[in-house]
């Protein structure tokens, strides 16, 4: 089965009860057992209480799990409490490498809660393959990449940092959320979980919050943090596992015309005066170009850059846009650009002349247009 047959198809099995081909939303928070406990065996059973389990998020997990290629499949409340999930779950006493480009929540975790795990986050540079190695020679629990990166769009190798990383005995994880699974399967690149906010494309309207990690076996790690969520109460609401479930069902239509207007957009500030860096992994000149045409089947939604005239021009620009929204987050079908280092608070680590774009869907034309007269009228 092709993935977009998959991606309509997968959790999708018509109601047993009424029928219905949509879904249904399950909201009881308590399910039926038999009176030593034993659990109902419907066709939709296995369900004690919702913060362990629940139908509409089993069905989000069956989707998930095949929409990437994995065995198993966990959705939580928010893509952050997916990311804690895992990097907690570590050994005491180990370490976790951590890219230097990196969301910014997940760089802030690692830092401030994992030592007080006895974890000790490793930051490298996941594009510098020898880096990587050589940090694992010291030993490691995990890696974790994010590939294409928050927010430099920067493009580490999937399948040599999990041949690496095998070879001395740490997993890999890759936060999958750029991306989405339509453009990359990091299981089939030998990564061992990935990990999405699913609050971004896979949710695809903004109104959505959640996260997912999607395993390549079915082995002691998934029961392990399945029983975190469960005790944690990390558990995805139903009304939430069904918008999400309903995105899915869209993903590969949407990706494909956020990728077709951000290359688009792309072409056009690498071809602009007043741009002094563009970071997009599908200009041939991107520094991740030669290993995302590899691993990736089209370049994403994501765009950042830094217009001649610095940290001014650039706040100068998000000021006269009109179609773009000031706003963080992405992956939704309105146009967003977002001055990070302005959103990172304490410590920011963005270079404080860069724009972030989410590419929407609107028509093409209409968002260079309205980036060009930001550009040209930014007053530098
Ligand atoms: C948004 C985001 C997260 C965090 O997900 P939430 O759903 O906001 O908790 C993690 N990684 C990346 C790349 C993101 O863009």
């Amino acid at each position: 089965m092709r993935p977009e047959t998959r991606a309509v198809h997968a959790g999708n099995a018509p109601d047993p009860a009424s029928g219905a081909v949509a879904p249904p939303i399950q909201l009881a928070t308590s399910f039926v057992h038999g009176p030593a406990a034993e659990r109902h065996a419907g066709p939709e059973g296995g369900h004690e209480y919702q913060r362990e389990s629940h139908p509409t998020q089993s069905r989000l997990e069956e989707a998930l799990a095949a929409v990437e290629g994995g065995a198993a499949a966990l959705a939580f409340a928010s893509g952050m409490a997916a990311i804690h999930a895992i990097l907690s779950s570590l050994p005491r006493g180990s370490r976790v490498l951590v890219p230097r480009d990196v969301y910014s929540g997940t760089r802030v975790l690692a830092r401030e809660f994992l030592p007080e795990l006895a974890i000790e986050p490793v930051f490298v540079d996941p594009t510098d393959l020898a880096a990587v190695r050589a940090a694992l020679a010291e030993g490691a629990a995990c890696v974790w990449i994010e590939t294409p990166s928050n927010p430099r769009l920067e493009v580490c190798d999937i399948a040599a940092i999990a041949e690496a990383a095998h070879a001395s005995g740490a997993i890999v994880a890759c936060d999958n959320t750029f991306a989405t699974p339509v453009l990359q399967n990091p299981l089939a690149l030998g990564a061992d979980v990935v990990m999405h906010s699913t609050t971004k494309y896979l949710g695809g309207h903004s109104d959505v919050m959640g996260g997912a990690l999607v395993f390549a076996r079915r082995d002691a790690l998934v029961e392990r943090i399945a029983h975190r969520r469960h005790l944690t109460g990390a558990t995805l609401a139903p009304f939430n596992a069904w918008l999400i479930l309903r995105g899915i069902r869209t993903l590969h239509v949407r990706v494909a015309q956020h990728c077709r207007n951000a290359r688009a957009i792309a072409g056009f500030l690498a071809a602009h005066p007043k741009v002094a860096r563009i970071h997009y992994p599908g200009l041939a000149s991107d520094p991740g170009h030669t290993v995302a045409s590899r691993q990736m089947r089209d370049y994403g939604g994501m765009i950042s850059f830094a217009p001649v005239g610095g940290r001014e021009a650039a706040l100068a620009i998000c000021r006269r846009v009109s179609l773009f929204t000031n706003a963080t987050s992405l992956g939704g079908v309105e146009s967003l650009i977002e001055h990070r280092a302005s959103v990172e608070g304490v410590r920011p680590v963005t270079p404080d002349d860069l724009l972030r774009l989410s590419v929407g869907l609107e028509h093409p034309d209409d968002l260079i247009a309205d980036l060009a007269q930001a550009l040209d009228g930014a007053g530098y």
